[in-house]
C-alpha cells in the first residue's frame, strides 16, 4: 500500500483534490477528474458516492445524491467493498468501489481501497461545509431566501450586467405582524414567517429575488411587467401554520409596500434609498399601502432628518413654549380650563407644532417634547399656587406614541409628586385611536389615571374609526369634540347639526363631559349651547395665549363678554 501512496499518480489523483470546490455537486466532478489518475493502479472498475443529507434551512428537501464517478466502459467485477461515513449533521456519505472485470482485490488493495474512500470522504464533507458557509454569508438562517448581502450580491450582478433598469425595488413589511407574534407566540410567528418566504419565493421567478432584512421586513427585486401580479399576490398572502394548541390557523398577512421604479443610471445603493423612502410614506399613509417613490419625497425625507437631528439641541436650548388655550363653560362663559399647546421659537420664528410633531411622532422623540410641556406646566402650576393665582386645570397633549411605554403613568405621577401638584389641576389629552392593541393600553393608562385622580379626555372625536366604542368602553373623563364637527353649523345643516346633538346627548347620558374645539363664530356657540354641550374652547373666546397673557385672564375677572 505504502508504495501505491508513494506513486505518480496518486500525487497526480491528490494535486486535483486540492482544487477549490464549493459544494457536493463539484465534488463529484473533481472526483471524476481525479479518479484515473489511480484507478489503473487500483484495478478500479466503478465507483459511486450517495450523500444522505438531512434537511437544513439552506436546503429544505434535504438531499439524496447518488454519482456515478467512475465507470470503465468495458465492465466491472459485481463484487463491490463499501464504506459508509457518518457526517456532522447525521447524514451519511457511501461510497461503492467496483473491482475491474476479472480482478479480484487482495487484502493490501481493500485497505488502499479502504484509504481511498476514506480521503474522498473528507473531500466531500470540506467542500460541503465551504459551500454551506458561502451560502450561509449570503442566506437569511431563519427563512431560507436571501439577507442583505446576497440580495445586494444579486442586485450588483443584474447592475453590473446592464440589467437592474428591468427591475423594481419592493420594500415589504408585513402589517400588524407584531400582534399577531404576539398572539400566536414567537415560535409560531417564526414559521408564519418561513412560510411567507416561501410562499412569495415560489411565486418569483428565478430572475428576481426576496431578501430578509430582519424582522418583518424584506426587499425583492421584481421584473417591472410582472409588477401588477406580484403586488396582487402580496396584497394578501393566506399562509396556513399550526399554532402550539395543535389546531391550524389562517392568517391572512397584508403588506405595507414601497417601490422603486429604477432607472437606465441606477446603482443597488439607489434602490435602496429609494424603497425605503417610500416604504416610510407607505408606513405612515392611513389610505395607501403601497406607495411610489417620487422625487420630492426626498425633500420631504430630508426635512424630517433635519427637524429630527436639531431637535435634541433645541430641547436643551429651550426652544419649545408652552402657550395656554383657556376653555370656558357655556353657561356663564367663565373660564374652566386651558390646554397646554406648544410652539417652537426658532430663529425669532414661531412654528406651529403641526409642522414638526408629525415628524418627532414618526422617529419617536415626540415623547421627550410632551414631558418636557408637561414639566414645564407642572412648574407654571407650582407658580401660580405660589403666587396665590388660583389655577384651572390644565390639559397637556401626550402623544399615543407613549402608550407603548409601560411606565408612562407612573412618570406623569412622579412629576406632579416632584412639584407638589394636586391631581385635580391636571388632564391628559390622548388622540382617538384604532387598533385594538392601542386600545388595551390607553384602557389601561386611563384606569391608573383615574385611580389617580387624574382627568384623560378624547382629543379630535369624530376623527378615528372607533369612536363609538370608545365611548362606550374607555372610562374617560372628557370626549373634544373635534372641530369638523363645527364645519357647516353656520347653515344650519340639519344631518350634522343631529350627529353633533345625538353624540352630545350620549356623552352626557355617560356621565362623561363634553368640550367643542375650534369654537369660533357666535352661531355655533349658541348651537353648542341648545345641544348641552357645556363647554368650549376656540379663538370665538381666545387664540393659544403665552404665559403672561394667559396669567392676566387668570388674574382678571375670567369672564368672557361674547357678543351675539
Ligand atoms: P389639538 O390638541 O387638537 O389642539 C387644538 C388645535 O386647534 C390647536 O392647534 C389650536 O391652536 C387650534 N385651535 C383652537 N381653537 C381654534 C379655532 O377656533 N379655530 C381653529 N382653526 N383652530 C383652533 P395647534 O396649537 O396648532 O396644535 C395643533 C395640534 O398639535 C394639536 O391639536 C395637538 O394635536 C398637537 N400638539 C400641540 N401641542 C402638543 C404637545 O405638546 N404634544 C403633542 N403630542 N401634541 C401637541
Ligand atoms: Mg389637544
Ligand atoms: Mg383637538
Amino acid at each position: 500500500m505504502e508504495q501505491l501512496l508513494c506513486s505518480k499518480g496518486f500525487s497526480q489523483f491528490y494535486d486535483v483534490l486540492q482544487e477549490e470546490a464549493y459544494g457536493i455537486e463539484a465534488v463529484d466532478i473533481q472526483m471524476k477528474k481525479a479518479l484515473p489518475f489511480v484507478a489503473d493502479e487500483i484495478h478500479l472498475g466503478r465507483m459511486i458516492t450517495e450523500l444522505f443529507a438531512p434537511s437544513s434551512v439552506y436546503d429544505p428537501k434535504g438531499k439524496e445524491i447518488c454519482t456515478e464517478i467512475f465507470c470503465l466502459p468495458d465492465g466491472y467485477e459485481n463484487t463491490p467493498q463499501i464504506e459508509s461515513f457518518q457526517t456532522a449533521e447525521n447524514g451519511k456519505v457511501i461510497i461503492t468501489a467496483y473491482p475491474r472485470k476479472g480482478y479480484v482485490w487482495n487484502e493490501a488493495e481493500r485497505k488502499a481501497i479502504h484509504f481511498l474512500a476514506q480521503n474522498i470522504y473528507c473531500v466531500c464533507g470540506r467542500a460541503r461545509l465551504m459551500g454551506l458557509m458561502r451560502q450561509a454569508t449570503v442566506t437569511d438562517s431563519m427563512t431560507g431566501v436571501a439577507n442583505t448581502d446576497g440580495f445586494m450580491q444579486f442586485g450588483g450582478r443584474l447592475q453590473a450586467m446592464g440589467q437592474l433598469s428591468q427591475y423594481e425595488g419592493l420594500f415589504i413589511n408585513i402589517k400588524n405582524f407584531k400582534y399577531i407574534n404576539q398572539s400566536v407566540g414567537a415560535r409560531v410567528g417564526d414559521k408564519i414567517l418561513f412560510l411567507y418566504c416561501q410562499r412569495i419565493s415560489e411565486f418569483l421567478s428565478s430572475d428576481e429575488i426576496l431578501a430578509r432584512l430582519g424582522g418583518d421586513n424584506f426587499v425583492a427585486l421584481i421584473k417591472k411587467e410582472r409588477q401588477d401580479e406580484i403586488l396582487s399576490f402580496l396584497s394578501d398572502v393566506q399562509i396556513e401554520a399550526e399554532l402550539d394548541s395543535g389546531d391550524s390557523q389562517i392568517f391572512h398577512l397584508r403588506a405595507k409596500i414601497g417601490i422603486y421604479l429604477t432607472g437606465e443610471e441606477d446603482t443597488m445603493g439607489q434602490v435602496m434609498n429609494g424603497v425605503t423612502v417610500a416604504y416610510n410614506m407607505a408606513k405612515h399613509s392611513v389610505n395607501h399601502d403601497f406607495v411610489w417613490f417620487r422625487p420630492q419625497m426626498m425633500e420631504q425625507t430630508m426635512h424630517d432628518k433635519e427637524i429630527s437631528i436639531i431637535f435634541p439641541q433645541a430641547i436643551e436650548n429651550e426652544e419649545f413654549i408652552v402657550y395656554y388655550q383657556p376653555k370656558v363653560t357655556l353657561s356663564d362663559n367663565r373660564l374652566c380650563g386651558c390646554e397646554a399647546l406648544v410652539r417652537w421659537i426658532r430663529e425669532g420664528k414661531v412654528v406651529p407644532p403641526m409642522e414638526f410633531i408629525p415628524v418627532l411622532e414618526r422617529e419617536g422623540s415626540v415623547c421627550d417634547l410632551d414631558f418636557y410641556v408637561f414639566e414645564h406646566v407642572c412648574r407654571d402650576i407650582r407658580k401660580w399656587l405660589d403666587q396665590n393665582m388660583e389655577p384651572v386645570r390644565v390639559s397637556v397633549n401626550f402623544s399615543k406614541v407613549h402608550l407603548h411605554n409601560q411606565k408612562l403613568a407612573e412618570d406623569i405621577l412622579r412629576i406632579l409628586k416632584r412639584y407638589d401638584i394636586d391631581s385635580t389641576y391636571i388632564e391628559i389629552e390622548l388622540t382617538e385611536m384604532s387598533g385594538y392593541e392601542d386600545f388595551e393600553a390607553l384602557s389601561e393608562f386611563v384606569k391608573c389615571m383615574k385611580e389617580n385622580g387624574i382627568h384623560t379626555s378624547i382629543d379630535d372625536f369624530g376623527t378615528g374609526y372607533s369612536s363609538l366604542n370608545l365611548l362606550k368602553d374607555l372610562n374617560v373623563d372628557v370626549i373634544k369634540l373635534d372641530r369638523s364637527f363645527l364645519n357647516h353649523i353656520e347653515q344650519r345643516n340639519k344631518p350634522d347639526e343631529i350627529v353633533i346633538k345625538n353624540i352630545v346627548h350620549m356623552i352626557n347620558e355617560l356621565n362623561m363631559e363634553v368640550i367643542a374645539e375650534g369654537v369660533e363664530t357666535s352661531e355655533q356657540m349658541e348651537f353648542l349651547k341648545d345641544v348641552n354641550c357645556h363647554m368650549a374652547q376656540g379663538f370665538l373666546f381666545d387664540k393659544p395665549l403665552p404665559l403672561d397673557d394667559y396669567e392676566s385672564r387668570l388674574t382678571n375677572d375670567r369672564v368672557y363678554e361674547v357678543q351675539i
